[in-house]
């Protein structure tokens, strides 16, 4: 395994979190309501001295459940920030371009109470998905820039929301046994996928670019973001806002036109013929296997929500564009 520690310094990492709701039709589980959520990864983040963490979220579900808007009221007060993720989660290469600003004009409606003390106006692609043609990605662009969005994208991530299903299986079936492996499989695929993704950025820059890192409103992430970030810390991680992660030419152009589900440093790669190890990572085959219930597989579900939501915002989800 590459050692994860910086030749130049520490490796500099701002995070952020994706859907402290869970998409629209996902149900809250017994036990982790999403204000609960949102509170231990902001209990985890002040155990780490870090504030000003940008949530992007999107907001359909309020839609049903007008208290949930109190889970930004919590996550503002405990010093964090609130961007634009549009309304329904649909990606971009799913829908017509003036559709999809649309739906992140009626997320702006829903979130400027909190979105607007943030010290910048953040929007974040559904899937960190830029659309799948270059004039559609243009197009939304030219009316963010309009509307004074600066994007965000994500240069890592671990694929946490694939821990997320399985992790709801085992919860909902008991399973203790289950319910440790996928913490402790989490935990390792966080700090992993930390090492591989940052040598290829190392690789690929000749230096150490800041980081933009995600993870998701989820269960699983609540009972790992605590061990996530200790072995962070342990590996010399340094934390930083969100505005020093853009700074870095690393993220604020995009490389690559794609349709895959591709983040910053994979587009990177591709477009400078840099291999990632173990990325995806292997471990992504077996989590279908763990605790396996009827039609709750992540595949089945996915497509079930995010049919709807591409459905509400005008247009066709295509499954095969969310294959890690
Ligand atoms: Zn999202």
């Amino acid at each position: 395994m590459t050692s994860p520690k910086s030749m130049s310094g520490p490796i500099r990492i701002a995070l952020t979190v994706d859907d402290l709701f869970q998409w629209k039709g996902v149900p809250e589980l017994n036990g982790y309501p999403y204000q609960t959520i949102a509170r231990r990864l902001t209990d985890a983040f002040r155990s780490h001295g870090v504030r000003g963490v940008y949530a992007f979220s999107n907001t359909a579900p309020v839609d049903d459940d007008r208290a949930l808007s109190q889970v930004f009221d919590g996550w503002t007060e405990a010093g964090h920030h609130i961007g634009n993720h549009t309304h329904n989660h649909a990606s971009l290469n799913w829908v017509a371009p003036r559709n999809y600003i649309a739906d992140i004009e009626k997320t702006e409606a829903l979130i400027a109470r909190w979105s607007d003390a943030a010290p910048t106006r953040y929007f974040r692609h559904c899937f960190d998905m830029w659309g799948d043609t270059a004039a559609k990605r243009d197009e939304v662009l030219a009316w963010l820039g309009r509307a004074g969005y600066a994007v965000a994208p994500i240069s890592l991530w671990f694929y946490d929301a694939q821990f997320s299903r399985p992790y709801t299986r085992a919860i909902i079936a008991g399973d203790e046994t289950a319910k440790a492996w996928l913490r402790q499989a989490c935990v390792d695929t966080a700090l992993k996928q930390l090492s591989v993704q940052h040598a290829a950025a190392r690789l690929i820059f000749g230096r150490d670019p800041v980081h933009i890192w995600l993870i998701h409103g989820t269960p699983i992430a609540a009972d790992c973001i605590g061990a996530i970030l200790d072995g962070f810390a342990a590996r010399g991680v340094e934390f930083v806002s969100l505005e020093e992660a853009m700074a870095d030419p690393m993220n604020n152009q995009q490389p690559l036109v794609t349709a895959r589900f591709r983040n910053q440093i994979q587009k990177w790669a591709e477009v400078k013929g840099v291999p990632i190890e173990d990325c995806p990572p292997a471990i992504l085959a077996d989590l279908d296997n763990v605790c396996p219930l009827p039609g709750m597989n992540y595949e089945d579900l996915a497509e079930a929500i995010l049919g709807a939501a591409a459905k509400a915002v005008g247009g066709v989800a295509n499954m095969a564009d969310l294959h890690p």
